[in-house]
C-alpha cells in the first residue's frame, strides 16, 4: 500500500469527523500522538512503540487531509531519492 492509498482509505474512515473537528484539533491530536511514542520509545516497548507510530501516521494523514494536502505527492516532491540539501544519496550535509 502506497501513502496515497492510506490516505485515501483514512479519508473514507474519518473525513467527516476529521472535518468537524478542524485543522486545529487534528494538529493537537496529532501533538499529543507524538508526545504518546516519546513515552513509548523511552519504556522501549516493542509493541508500544509500533502502535505509536500507526498512530502518528493516522493523524499525520488526518491532518493532511483536513488541509487538502497530498502527502505521498509532498514528500516525495521534497525528497525525490536524494537529500534536498545536499543532492546526494546518502546525505552527504555535515551535523
Ligand atoms: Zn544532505
Amino acid at each position: 500500500m502506497h501513502i496515497h492509498d492510506f490516505q485515501e482509505m483514512m479519508r473514507r474512515l474519518y473525513f467527516s469527523r476529521d472535518i468537524e473537528r478542524g485543522t486545529k484539533g487534528n494538529y493537537s491530536w496529532l501533538v499529543e500522538e507524538i508526545r504518546e511514542l516519546e513515552e513509548a520509545l523511552d519504556k522501549n516497548s516493542r509493541k508500544e512503540i509500533e502502535r505509536e507510530f500507526a498512530d502518528v501516521l493516522a493523524w499525520l494523514v488526518s491532518l493532511a487531509n483536513t488541509v487538502g494536502v497530498d502527502l505521498e505527492k509532498a514528500a516525495l516532491e521534497k525528497y525525490d531519492r536524494v537529500c534536498p540539501k545536499c543532492r546526494t544519496c546518502p546525505c552527504q550535509c555535515k551535523f
